[in-house]
């Protein structure tokens, strides 16, 4: 998975629906839906994975 840098503030991470703020890091998944870097540590540390 890439991390990115939002450029734009017009995308939505799909689990908490609120708006990326221009410059904070986000992650791309491969099916193209970027999340925060948050909800992706938090879930690597409950299924012990990723
Ligand atoms: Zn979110």
């Amino acid at each position: 998975m890439l991390i990115i840098k939002i450029t734009q503030s017009n995308s939505q991470c799909p689990i908490c629906l609120e708006r990326f703020e221009v410059g904070c890091e986000a992650k791309k998944m491969p099916c193209d839906q970027i999340l925060r870097i948050i909800h992706l540590e938090r879930s690597s540390m409950e299924e012990g994975k990723i």
